[in-house]
């Protein structure tokens, strides 16, 4: 909040409902109650994420490779150029080449040594491209090491354990004087990132790229074949009138919305509400809240509500408890349930709940505002019009998984 005048717009929103018992609410944690990690969260100084984090942390990780990798990336690592200036030591020529100082930049990508072997491991992981200066190297590894699939877990294990290999060569040749040439680093790599990725199970899309990276690290897989199906608008049964809400959240505003249709796809009525971004799932219920509302207004009292959101079905259910902002809003769902006739709800597809997208996405400028069917756009005209016609949507549902088997390496 910037001014007092803001304060107080915000206290004029805060809905009082006098026939309910007051109740004590932890603010800070989205189940209203008090837990020592969301204190701690709210408490604590948050930096900025780095960019390469989620190269280094990731849950196949081998710790001890990503915690020497987090080292030379945060540069806490130290390189004998570093010690060379405080005077530790007396040579600072990089130990794997003898050809430049040893700092981080030349260990990471510029060193001859990992040169060849980052090279080599590019190709394992299906890249075939120039390794550039090592700013954009890494930039470049975390654009093209992101996801959260086995294919990806494998290309930062690769990651990891070039720096960890690296960094162990340089520490053998300066603590021990044994040194390994570049290709026998290069195979422990390889029989290391093979030994990690060969205990997790792997299902990977069944695509050409995958089976031939599966294939040249030697790994099992499962390889999953998407299966498509098709669905439609819901329409209602039993003299109800289908109500389909919705509710959506960007950086700066967010929208909700609601259509009501009979058992022929005809608009009854429409409204669309928006308010300052809170969360998703609060939207959400704030399209079912204006949805209800604009039934009780048009004297609907037989309804069946399509959401396209499982949580809002809990919240509704009473099956999960709603974040504490959204607390009276529930009490005035359930408040106006309770004066229906017939109520149900239940789960669509995203697909065929576009027309409540669609109004979703209008963000008036106020909480709560009926659109007449009269004036909807041609793009919503056209959704009403599918779906009323009962236009099938495609949909990836489900898979079936083929378990393909290769040989041993
Ligand atoms: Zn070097």
């Amino acid at each position: 909040m910037s001014s007092l005048g803001e304060v107080t717009n915000s206290l004029l929103e805060v809905r009082v409902d006098p026939h309910s018992d007051d109740q004590l609410i932890w603010s800070v944690s989205n189940t209203c109650n008090f837990t020592l990690k969301d204190t701690y969260l709210s408490l604590r100084h948050m930096k900025p994420v780095l960019q390469w984090t989620s190269l280094v942390w990731f849950k196949k990780r081998i710790p001890r490779h990503s915690f020497v990798t987090w080292m030379i990336l945060k540069r806490i690592a130290k390189t004998r150029f570093q010690l060379f200036l405080w005077g530790v030591v007396s040579e600072s020529k990089c130990v794997l080449c003898g050809e430049a100082d040893e700092d981080i930049e030349h260990l990471c990508f510029e060193c001859p040594f990992a040169d060849f072997i980052w090279n080599h491991l590019l190709t394992d992981l299906g890249y075939n491209r120039s390794i550039l200066p090592p700013d954009q190297e890494l930039k470049w590894c975390s654009d093209n090491f992101n996801g959260d699939n086995s294919i990806t877990y494998i290309k930062k294990l690769t990651f990891n354990a070039f720096f960890y290999h690296v960094w162990a060569e340089r520490n053998r040749r300066v603590f021990r004087s044994e040194t390994r040439p570049p290709f026998q680093v290069l195979s422990i790599i390889r029989l290391e990132v093979r030994l990690k990725a060969s205990m997790f199970n792997k299902s990977v899309v069944d695509t050409d790229y995958n089976r031939q990276f599966m294939d040249k690290w030697c790994l099992d897989a499962q390889f999953v074949v998407p299966r498509f199906i098709s669905c439609y608008w819901l329409k209602p049964s039993n003299r109800c009138v289908m109500l389909n809400t919705d509710g959506s959240l960007c950086d700066d505003f967010a929208g909700f919305g609601a259509i009501i249709r009979n058992e022929d796809g005809e608009v009854q009525a429409a409204a669309a509400g928006s308010s300052s971004p809170i969360s998703v799932a609060v939207h959400e219920l704030q399209g079912l809240e204006i949805g209800l509302r604009l039934a009780s207004l048009h004297g609907f009292h037989r309804i069946q509500v399509g959401v396209d959101s499982k949580q809002v079905i809990a919240y509704v259910q009473r099956l999960a408890t709603p974040p504490w902002i959204a607390i009276p809003i529930m009490r005035s769902i359930w408040h106006m349930i309770r004066g229906l006739e017939e109520f149900s709800i239940q789960h669509v597809y995203r697909e065929t709940n576009r027309a409540a997208d669609h109004l979703a996405s209008l963000c008036p400028s106020a909480v709560f505002v009926e659109i007449t069917p009269s004036s909807f756009a041609e793009d919503l005209k056209k959704i009403i019009f599918y779906d009323k016609a009962g236009k099938t949507y495609p949909r990836c549902t489900s898979c079936y998984i083929l378990i393909y088997r290769l040989g041993s390496p």
